[in-house]
This record gives C-alpha cells, sequence and structure tokens, in this order.
C-alpha cells in the first residue's frame, strides 16, 4: 500500500525534493521538534470506541519508539498539543496511514498522524503495528525509505520488499534509529 505523507502540500513537496537526504540510508523531511523529550501526545478515545486493536497499535508503537536507543519520550497528556494520535476511514484512499507535519521554519511545531480503517480493518495486530510505528517516525521528522529498505520507514506496507509483507517489520530498526539520532 502507498503511504503517503500530505501536510501543507507544496511547502513539503518541495522540501521532500530538495532534501532526499545524503548517503545514509533514512532520509528527513527537513524540519524537526526542538526537543523530543517529553513529547506530548494524545488521542481521543471516541475515535477508537469500535476499534480498541488499532489504539492498542498506537500504544505499542509509542512504546517501540520510547524503548529505542534515541532521546525519544512521548508522553501521553490530555490535550496533548504536540502529537495528535486518530483514526482515518477512507475507503478509496490509497494509503494505509497518513501524517500531517505542521512546522514554522525549519521548527515541528504539531503532528497529526493516523491509520486508514478501512484498509487497517483486515490487517493483522502487528501489520497494523507496524503502520503506527512509521508514522511515528514520521512525527519525528523522518522521511520515507523505498521498497527494498529493511526499515520501519519503508514507505509500502504490502507486497515484496515491503516493511511488513516483505520483512515483517514492525518496530524501528537501526536505520530508523540512526536518522532520529542525527536530529536529536
Ligand atoms: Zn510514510
Amino acid at each position: 500500500m502507498k503511504r503517503i505523507l500530505i501536510p501543507v502540500v507544496a511547502v513539503i513537496l518541495a522540501l521532500l525534493i530538495l532534501v532526499p537526504s545524503s548517503v545514509s540510508a533514512y532520509t528527513l523531511l527537513g524540519p524537526k521538534w526542538l526537543s523530543v523529550d517529553p513529547l506530548l501526545y494524545w488521542w481521543n478515545y471516541y475515535d477508537f470506541e469500535e476499534d480498541p486493536i488499532g489504539l492498542q497499535a498506537w500504544w505499542d508503537s509509542v512504546q517501540d519508539w520510547n524503548g529505542t536507543p534515541t532521546p525519544v519520550n512521548y508522553q501521553w497528556t490530555w490535550g496533548g498539543s504536540q502529537v495528535r494520535l486518530g483514526k482515518a476511514i477512507q475507503p478509496n484512499a490509497g494509503w494505509d496511514g497518513l501524517s500531517t507535519i505542521h512546522f514554522e521554519g525549519d521548527t515541528i511545531v504539531r503532528v497529526t498522524c493516523a491509520y486508514n480503517w478501512s484498509y487497517t480493518r483486515f490487517y493483522t495486530p502487528n501489520k497494523i503495528r507496524s503502520v503506527t510505528g512509521h508514522e511515528l517516525g514520521h512525527s519525528l521528522g523522518l522521511g520515507e525509505m523505498g521498497l527494498g529498505s529493511y526499515a520501519l520507514m519503508n514507505q509500502f506496507t504490502s507486497g515484496p520488499g515491503s516493511r511488513y509483507d516483505g520483512y515483517g517489520i514492525y518496530t524501528p530498526r537501526q536505520d530508523d534509529i540512526n536518522g532520529v539520532n542525527a536530529m536529536y
């Protein structure tokens, strides 16, 4: 499934073209947080009333990232103003996860992430976790990696060479960790 990053469209597309990171395997979006310790996030439980598996996936992915050897420290806070985690229902979207990055200058100020239940409803729990973990990677400032990349930031969820179907990845790998540590 193709995964798309659509934030402030024109701006981020320009960034993606101008900053397709260099020697390292990981790519960076460009803007980043001033600090990721802590990073205040929240979700509205109402969004997940009929999809507790999706909520569990967000929770697991938060723990996955918090457990990496990086400064990342997501903290759930009521109304947490920095990262909002949610669920979308868009049957014809063509994406199973989406992150919108709001930034000012070089600084990320707010991110919204969602998985697309129209697709993830057919996924196993770990495959959903692969999507939520990937989106959290975007929330930190990581960009996409191509088909065949052994990383959570591999853009694709399904099919040969994809992150989950291809390699069974649903937690951050070394490349993802290197990317985050290059930023923070
Ligand atoms: Zn992506």
